[in-house]
């Protein structure tokens, strides 16, 4: 049972947030945040290159005027180089990405934080850079009241994207590192974690609970990036999560982040947000 004294992330959409990646083979910034206000959607969580494509500026006044929060910005990260000259370009481009979360008014920077430079085995050094990389932002990010959310993936994209791969390893980095880090939970990669429920337990007792991604997993899942299906579609026990995640005292927004090449990618993206606000409601 969840205490009523809660509040109940699903039954308001104003909690509701659109991760612009879902509509993003469909839409342009501009009309991804119509579509919320269309589609009563309360927040939005865009990506950087969709906010360059409009305009930081643009970007920023458009959504103060529709009113939308933003639950987060898609994304730093993306530490490890081969060498310290490209570790610091990859530190440059994370203070930048802390610049545009403020400029957005965003509630945190979400950071996938990168895997094994190219020709490299070290993922021992992978992680270390990863550390370095965020303590030599972390001020910055301080000082502009930025937290940066570390997004654990799902141990598949250790090599390539992101070498924080649960959430005890995402947070023993923000234990390390403390205030101004947490963690953006998303379902999709960590939904198989037995450690899952007393990870975010021991989140939320720190605050370190920062965003809440949703989608699901498909049986048989055929793409490793862009084959996720819309809650309810799978099998991730999405109302159990949220349970947890409320238990946890978090009372941000639940963020639809949807990449589907084969389905969602390719229909009307007015009936993509319908089905989210329908979904939300009911089954996560
Ligand atoms: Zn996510």
């Amino acid at each position: 049972m969840i205490s009523n004294s809660l509040r109940d992330l699903s039954s308001d959409t104003s909690l509701l947030s659109l991760n612009t990646a879902t509509v993003r083979e469909q839409w342009n910034l501009g009309q991804m945040i119509d579509g919320c206000t269309r589609h009563h959607i309360g927040a939005i969580s865009p990506w950087r290159d969709q906010v360059a494509a409009c305009g930081l500026d643009e970007a920023a006044r458009r959504i103060r005027d529709a009113g939308l929060r933003v639950s987060g910005l898609c994304r730093g990260g993306m530490f490890p180089a081969d060498d310290t000259g490209g570790l610091q370009t990859n530190i440059d481009d994370n203070r930048r990405a802390i610049d545009e979360a403020v400029a957005l008014g965003a509630e945190c920077l979400v950071l996938v934080v990168g895997g094994l430079p190219e020709g490299s085995r070290d993922i021992a050094r992978a992680r270390e850079q990863v550390l370095d990389g965020m303590c030599a932002v972390l001020e910055h990010a301080r000082s502009n009241k930025m937290p940066l959310a570390i997004e654990p993936l799902h141990p598949m994209y250790a090599a390539d994207r992101a070498c924080v791969n649960t959430m005890r390893q995402a947070l023993d980095i923000c234990d390390r590192l403390g205030e101004g880090t947490g963690v953006a939970l998303d379902v999709y990669h960590v939904w198989w974690d037995p450690e899952l429920e007393a990870q975010i337990d021991r989140a939320g007792r720190k605050g370190q609970l920062l965003a809440y991604h949703v989608c699901d997993w498909l049986v048989p899942t055929r793409d490793l990036l862009t084959d996720r299906g819309m809650m309810g579609d799978g099998i991730i026990e999405l109302k159990k999560i949220r349970a947890w995640v409320e238990a946890a005292g978090y009372d941000g927004c639940c963020e639809v982040e949807i990449f589907s090449s084969r389905n969602w990618w390719k229909k009307d993206p007015d009936q993509v947000l319908q089905t989210c606000v329908e979904r939300h409601q009911k089954v996560v």
